[in-house]
């Protein structure tokens, strides 16, 4: 016993050391430099701040949202930070007909793509689930149906270039949490579609990386909009955020899990403690404040 635990006691220290520090790779900005990249959701939030890093470091850009005038002062912006490029197409997610239409600017624009970055969702209600089954079909249709159409009309270009697919997920494509119930069922197919093609394209030798970001609280203006009524928590800096979305893209990491500590660990909780996991949940909210 003795022995068993001077070996496992150790082991363990060491597997979670490496679960939590993964060996650094080398990020350098010129990795960046001329790559074509499309951003989805690039009007506000984290996508608005991936869109300005990817600008200082010289990447062509195609931004989409809904709303024109948040895109065009975005756009304004990253021409003036340094982008090789930048352009955006405007439209809804909604529109079945929407992703590849984003998908071929790219093409007639530029020819190929080298990143693609998965991060728009649509608006969805911080509260008890209402039953309302026609809010959660639209929701799957913008969070998550957009962006396997957007992968595979992408994918022949990804393919050419050996280009990156980087999907924005959240903890609650992880664990189950409340009040976000059609959000967090978005969420979880995400991981499960993109988890599958990942496996496939590693069977199937294809070149391309598929990146999954795992975000705990993020300090958007809209996320505060939502939750912070209801959250304990200190949201993290969307600046740091969306640079670490970036680097983990670029070099071709399976999942980011943003902020580290606090991700990793709730994720690591929910596979050897769930039921201890769902109570820290429940703990983190202040529920009297959820009407
Ligand atoms: P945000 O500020 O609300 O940005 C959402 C973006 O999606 C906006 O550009 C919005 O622009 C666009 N959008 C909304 N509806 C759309 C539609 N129907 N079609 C196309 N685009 C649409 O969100 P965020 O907080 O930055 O979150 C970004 C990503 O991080 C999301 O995937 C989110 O799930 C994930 N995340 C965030 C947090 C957090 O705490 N912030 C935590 C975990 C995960 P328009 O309104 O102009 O269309």
């Amino acid at each position: 016993m003795g022995l068993l635990l001077k070996i496992f006691i150790p082991l363990l220290g060491l597997a979670l050391a490496f679960y939590f520090y993964p060996a650094p790779e080398n990020f350098s900005e010129e990795m960046l430099r001329g790559k074509r990249v499309i951003v989805t959701g690039a009007s506000s939030g984290i996508g608005e701040q991936m869109a300005y890093h990817l600008a200082r470091m010289e990447a062509h850009l195609l931004l989409t949202a809904r709303t024109e005038a948040k895109l065009q002062k975005v756009v304004e912006q990253c021409l003036k930070l340094g982008a090789a490029s930048a352009r955006y197409v405007s439209g809804s997610m909604e529109d079945t007909a929407f992703p590849e239409v984003v998908v071929k600017e790219a093409e007639n624009t530029w020819g190929g793509l080298d990143m693609l970055i998965l991060n728009h969702i649509g608006y969805s209600r911080f509260n008890y689930f209402n039953g309302d089954v026609g809010h959660v079909r639209k929701l799957l249709e913008i969070n998550f149906l957009s962006y396997v159409a957007m992968t595979v009309s992408a994918l022949p270009m990804l393919k050419e270039s050996g280009g990156s697919i980087v999907v924005i997920s959240s903890m609650a494509g992880k664990i189950g949490s409340p009040f976000t119930a059609p959000y967090s069922a978005t969420k979880f197919a995400l991981d499960g579609f993109f988890s599958s093609l990942r496996h496939e394209f590693n069977i199937d030798k294809v070149n391309v990386s598929i990146t999954v970001c795992v975000l705990g609280y993020i300090n958007t203006e809209n996320a505060m909009r939502a939750v912070s009524h209801a959250i304990r928590n200190t949201p993290a800096p969307k600046e740091e955020c969306a640079l670490e979305i970036i680097k983990s893209g670029v070099l071709r990491q399976r999942e980011l899990h943003y902020p580290p500590w606090s991700v990793g660990s709730l994720v690591l909780l929910r596979d050897i403690a769930p039921n201890f996991l769902d109570s820290l949940v429940r703990s983190n909210y202040n529920v009297e404040n959820i009407r």
